[in-house]
């Protein structure tokens, strides 16, 4: 069991919340551009190799601008995550837009904004064509293979029961109409697999799609021009996983790359990836506020965030490590239930968590918090979402999204007048 310990200090956070309350989500600058830079020299022996972060992972432009350093896109499922890729300087290419049940005004919205479109459905080629009255010169196929996924270290998943995608023969028979209706540049994207912990799912998963590739080849006579291998890599939540290695992962892409697609004469296939939790997951921390200790049937501690924060532990019971700054060097040696202020039994961070002896006025920082953690977050019980902050390499803070106030809660109302703000 590793020490699992976080990016930020006590003295650290006593000097933040001089300028900004609890509770708040914090990002690492440094931790987030070295990643990124291991993730592109991991795939820099594909020439066309490009990652589009996937937004919905941390929804902010000051973050999608570090990956523009990279040369990484953004991968959108909406029009309003299309407009923060465009408000942190994506252009033409560099946004690819994997959406489902895409509402027509969202295609056209996307087209418009030079995305490239990757279709969840064969109908939706019609679809797509209805709206912007032709098809775009570079598209992509969604592919479900259907079944089960198992991985070397036993992780299951299930795209047979998952609503994404086109079946194979629907791929065969949409590459086909694609290229008959004058696309140019064909591409195909799966996803199938969330949260791995292992090194083995990209490689398993690039196979699976290169075969798919030279198949498609072989019987229609079209040419893949990239290969979207979309998210998937996990992160270590827990402190007894081993982290993926980006560096094995991308060397097992190019080794089912020289053996499947190059023998075919197929060495100028890109690969695309759509990561999202293994770009940001590990660099965000929501940092908050024990504010009441209460000792009924279990012990508890009440912070000043809750599920609104963060909303994982409440909707999958995931695990998020937790650290009692100030004092990781003290045995964990109480049991307690952490929990937010919703009016829900489930708004509880960690349940029987050992922990040190927790004071009234103690921070307790909430790990791996960079990835669908912010952006999960909800208004339920009127609760308001909290700032996001930057750590910058140079030790700085910036505030890169101010927490929510009254008015914004109000905003689609008209009770304006009745409120107050709290002191
Ligand atoms: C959520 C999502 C991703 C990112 O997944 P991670 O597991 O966060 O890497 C990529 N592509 C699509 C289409 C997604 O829906």
């Amino acid at each position: 069991m590793t020490n699992k310990l976080p990016f930020v200090t006590k003295e650290m956070i006593d000097n933040i919340t001089k300028t900004y309350p609890t509770p708040f989500h914090i990002y690492d600058e440094k931790g987030i551009r070295e990643n990124a830079k291991a993730m592109k020299e991991a795939f820099s022996w594909n020439k066309g190799f490009k990652e589009y972060f996937a937004v919905k992972a941390l929804p902010n432009p000051r973050i999608l601008e570090i990956f523009k350093d990279y040369g990484f896109g953004c991968d959108c499922a909406s029009a309003n995550e299309i407009t923060l890729a465009l408000a942190a300087g994506m252009k033409q290419g560099d946004i690819m837009f994997s959406s489902n049940e895409t509402p027509a005004s969202e295609y056209k919205y996307a087209y418009e904004s030079g995305a490239i479109i990757n279709l969840d459905d064969i109908t939706h080629i019609e679809f797509l064509e209805g709206i912007i009255g032709k098809l775009p010169e570079t598209i992509s196929i969604r592919y479900n293979p259907g079944g089960t996924i198992t991985l070397s270290n036993g992780i299951m998943d299930n795209p047979g029961d998952a609503k994404y995608g086109f079946t194979t023969e629907q791929v065969y028979e949409g590459v086909k109409i694609l290229m008959q209706k004058g696309v140019k540049n064909l591409g195909i994207h799966a996803f199938l697999a969330s949260n791995t912990v292992t090194n083995d799912y990209y490689p398993q998963l690039a196979k699976q799609l290169f075969e798919l590739a030279v198949d498609v080849k072989k019987k229609t006579g079209i040419h893949i021009s990239f290969i979207n291998l979309s998210g998937g890599i996990g992160i270590a939540y827990r402190p007894d996983q081993t982290p993926n290695d980006i560096k094995i992962i991308g060397e097992g892409v190019r080794k089912v790359y020289e053996q499947i697609l190059v023998p075919e004469g197929m060495d100028d296939v890109s690969i695309f990836t759509e990561s999202g939790r293994f770009m940001t997951g590990p660099y965000g921390e929501l940092v908050t506020t024990a504010i009441h200790e209460k000792h009924t049937h279990k012990e508890y501690i009440g912070v000043d965030a809750c599920a609104v924060n963060l909303m994982r532990p409440a909707m999958y019971g995931a695990y998020h490590h937790i650290t009692v700054l100030g004092k990781e060097n003290e045995p964990c040696d109480h049991m307690y239930d952490v929990v937010g202020s919703l009016c829900e039994n489930n708004d509880k961070f960690a349940i029987d968590r050992m922990l040190p002896k927790i004071d009234i006025g103690d921070y307790i920082v909430i790990h791996d918090t960079g990835a669908h953690g912010y952006s999960m977050g909800y208004n339920y019980n009127g609760k308001m979402k909290s700032a996001e902050l930057l750590l910058k390499e140079d030790g700085s803070v910036e505030m890169i999204r101010r927490a929510e106030e009254p008015k914004d809660y109000f905003a689609t109302l008209d009770c304006t007048p009745y409120f107050k703000d709290l002191v």
